[in-house]
């Protein structure tokens, strides 16, 4: 196997738990400032429900630009134009933020199956090959359904497979959200940029 086929690879492998905004987790509470609006979506002007948040702590595999030490994931759960929810990412200097909103914007409706249960993480780190890929909640590695590339809209550069939702988990214990066919929700971004826009590919 060729070693460039070698990537790291991080399985969140999610736990039911109760976490709070200075944790990592899916589905808990947001770190979000008090001055600054909640995200919604441009397509239908509903507030962005979150979704994931990571801390560089934990996680020191993901990207980070200069300045941010914590990656948050929203969604706008309800279906697009492109089937699945829409998906915003913000970075963010958790050490900026000291006064938090004091209750999270709710959408009017929801699709439920983009609605995740309440988790922590109990995450194995591995090398992931293309010709054995995990379908579960991961960051980096590859594309569960098989490589794909995308080109960054704004630089040309090749996008990197960065973190991934699963429907199926392979501990068996599912968040209960669904994406396409049971698949994953891949999110690619700018090797050069991570803010120039991401690519969302659902297999
Ligand atoms: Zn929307
Ligand atoms: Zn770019």
């Amino acid at each position: 196997m060729a070693a460039e086929d070698a990537r790291p690879a991080v399985l969140l492998n999610p736990i039911e738990g109760d976490p709070t905004d200075a944790d990592s987790h899916i589905g808990g509470p947001m770190l979000w400032p008090i001055d600054e609006d909640w995200p919604s979506c441009d397509a239908d002007g509903e507030p962005f429900v979150g979704a994931v948040q990571l801390y560089q702590r934990d996680f020191p595999e993901l990207p980070f630009p200069d300045g941010a030490d914590l990656v948050q994931v929203f969604l706008c759960t309800l279906d697009h134009d492109v089937p699945g929810p829409d998906v915003r990412l913000v970075w963010r200097d958790s050490t900026t933020v000291f006064e938090l909103i004091e209750e999270e914007p709710e959408p009017s409706a929801q699709e439920e199956l983009y609605v995740p249960t309440v988790n922590v993480f109990e995450p194995i780190r591995y090398t992931e090959h293309p010709s054995k890929i995990s379908g579960g909640t991961k960051i980096g590695g590859w594309t569960a359904g098989g490589p794909v590339t995308f080109a960054c809209p704004e630089c040309g550069e090749e996008q990197r497979q960065t973190l991934s939702l699963g429907t199926y988990e392979p501990s068996g214990d599912n968040v209960e959200w669904v994406f396409g066919e049971d698949g994953n929700l891949n999110i690619f971004l700018c090797p050069k940029d991570v803010r120039h826009p991401i690519k969302v590919h659902i297999d």
